[in-house]
C-alpha cells in the first residue's frame, strides 16, 4: 500500500512556501516536494528583490491583479512580522525625448491596473529627487521598494511548518500518474526510486513547471506552456556608489525585461541589471564580457559611472512563457479539469513579478484547493 496524501506541492521557492503557508492552515496532509537540500536556492533567491508596483502589466492580467493584491499583503507581512523592507519608490526614466511617450503610456497603465500613485516628473522635477541622474523626464512609483527575499522565504517556511506543513529536501519529482481520483506522484532521493499517492498535485517548480506539466500527461506545446529561459545578469557597482541614488532607476522598458537598472540593496550598496537573454541551458555564470553592455546602457543615464566599477554579481533566470520577439504573456495558474486532470494545479512562467505577487498568488492558489475539498 502506497502512503497517502492530501497535497502534493513540487517546489520550494516562494510560491511553493507561500502555497504551503496558505493552504497549511487549513488543510492537513500538505507535504512539499524540493530537489535541492534546502528551499528557495533558485529563482526565489536570484532576483533584483524588487517590491514591484504593478505598473508594467496589461489591465485584468493575473500579472497585473495579482502584483497589486501581492505588493500591499507583502508590506503588511513585512510589517507585521519585522521582515526588512524599505519603500524607496522608483523613477522611470526617459533618457532622450523620444522615450517620454513610453512613460506616459506607463503612467496610464499603471492607473488602469490600480496604481494611482504614479507622478510624472519634468527634468528639474526629476533632478531634485535624483541629482546623480541625467535624464530627460521620469515616473515616480512611490509604491515600490525592495525586501530581504531571504528573510521572506525562511519566514514563510518556518510558517508553514508550524502550520503542520512537511517539507521533503533532496527529492526531485520523477512521475505523475493519474489513478482514479488522486494521482500516484514518483521520487527520486538518495535512496532511489519511492512513490506516494496525492488527492492534489500543485505544480510550482518554476524552470522546470513545463517538464512537470508534460509528466502528468498534458502536451506542453499545444496547451501553451513550453518554457523559454531568459538569462538576467547583474553587477554591483563599487562601494563609492553608495546612495548614488535614493530610489530604484529603471529605464524605460524594453521587450524581454524591465531594462537593465539602478537598484539599491537593503545594506546601501547598488547593483546594476538585469538583462535579458534568452539562453537554452540553466547555468547561473555571469558572462563577464557583458560588462560593457551594462556600463553603456546604465551611463545614458548614470554619467559619472566609470567601467571599471563595475564587477560582476550573480545571474538568475526566468522562466518565460514568451520566446524571443513575442507578445505578452500572462502568469498560468490553472486547474487543469478541462484536460481531464482534476486536482492538478500548475503554476507556469511565474516570472517577475512573482516575488511580489507570491503571497497573492498563494492565495489564489488556496481559493482553488479549497473548491477542491468542499
Ligand atoms: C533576473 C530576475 C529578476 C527578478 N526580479 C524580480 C523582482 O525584482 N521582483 C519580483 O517580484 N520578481 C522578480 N523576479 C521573479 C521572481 O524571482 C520569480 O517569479 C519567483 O522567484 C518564482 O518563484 P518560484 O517558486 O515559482 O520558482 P523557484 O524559486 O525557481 O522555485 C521552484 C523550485 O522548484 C524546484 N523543483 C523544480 N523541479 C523539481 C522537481 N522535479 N522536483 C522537486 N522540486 C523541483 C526547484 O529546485 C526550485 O526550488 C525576477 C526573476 C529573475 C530571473
Amino acid at each position: 500500500m502506497l502512503t497517502e496524501i492530501d497535497v502534493a506541492i513540487i517546489g520550494a521557492g516562494v510560491i511553493g512556501l507561500a502555497t504551503a503557508n496558505e493552504i497549511a492552515q487549513r488543510k492537513k496532509g500538505v507535504f512539499v516536494l524540493e530537489k535541492n537540500h534546502t528551499f528557495g536556492l533558485e529563482t526565489s533567491s536570484r532576483n533584483s528583490e524588487v517590491i514591484h508596483a504593478g505598473i508594467y502589466y496589461p489591465e485584468d492580467s493575473l500579472k497585473a491583479k495579482l502584483c497589486v493584491e501581492g505588493k500591499s499583503l507583502l508590506y503588511k507581512l513585512c510589517d507585521k512580522y519585522n521582515i526588512a523592507y524599505k519603500k524607496t519608490g522608483k523613477i522611470i526614466v526617459a533618457a532622450d525625448e523620444n522615450e517620454i511617450s513610453g512613460l506616459e503610456e506607463l503612467y496610464e497603465q499603471g492607473r488602469k491596473n490600480g496604481v494611482d500613485d504614479l507622478v510624472l516628473l519634468s527634468r528639474t522635477e526629476l533632478k531634485k529627487l535624483e541629482p546623480s541622474i541625467e535624464a530627460r523626464a521620469g515616473l515616480l512609483s512611490p509604491s515600490s521598494g525592495i525586501l530581504d527575499s531571504y528573510t521572506l522565504l525562511k519566514f514563510l517556511y518556518s510558517q508553514a511548518r508550524e502550520k503542520g506543513a512537511e517539507f521533503v529536501f533532496g527529492t526531485e519529482v520523477v512521475g505523475i500518474e493519474r489513478m482514479g481520483a488522486k494521482y500516484r506522484v514518483e521520487i527520486r532521493d538518495r535512496e532511489g526510486i519511492a512513490a506516494f499517492i496525492s488527492r492534489v498535485v500543485i505544480n510550482a517548480a518554476g524552470l522546470n513547471s513545463d517538464r512537470i506539466a508534460q509528466l502528468a500527461g498534458i502536451d506542453v506545446a499545444k496547451a501553451g506552456y513550453k518554457l523559454h529561459y531568459c538569462k538576467g545578469e547583474y553587477f554591483s557597482l563599487s562601494s563609492k556608489y553608495r546612495n548614488v541614488v535614493n530610489r530604484l532607476i529603471y529605464p524605460t522598458p524594453e521587450q524581454a525585461g524591465h531594462g537593465i537598472h539602478v537598484t539599491l540593496r537593503l545594506d546601501g550598496g547598488v547593483r546594476l541589471g538585469p538583462n535579458a537573454r534568452y539562453v537554452e541551458a540553466i547555468d547561473y555564470g555571469v558572462d563577464e564580457t557583458q560588462k560593457k553592455a551594462f556600463y553603456n546602457s546604465v551611463k545614458r543615464f548614470l554619467p559619472h559611472v566609470e567601467l571599471e566599477d563595475l564587477a560582476p554579481e550573480f545571474a538568475g533566470i526566468r522562466p518565460k512563457l514568451q520566446g524571443p520577439g513575442e507578445a505578452f504573456q500572462d502568469f498560468v495558474i490553472a486547474h487543469e479539469e478541462k484536460t481531464g486532470l482534476p486536482g492538478l494545479i500548475n503554476l507556469i512562467g511565474i516570472e517577475s513579478p512573482g516575488l511580489t505577487a507570491s503571497l497573492a498568488i498563494a492565495r489564489y492558489v488556496g481559493r482553488m484547493v479549497k473548491e477542491l475539498f468542499d
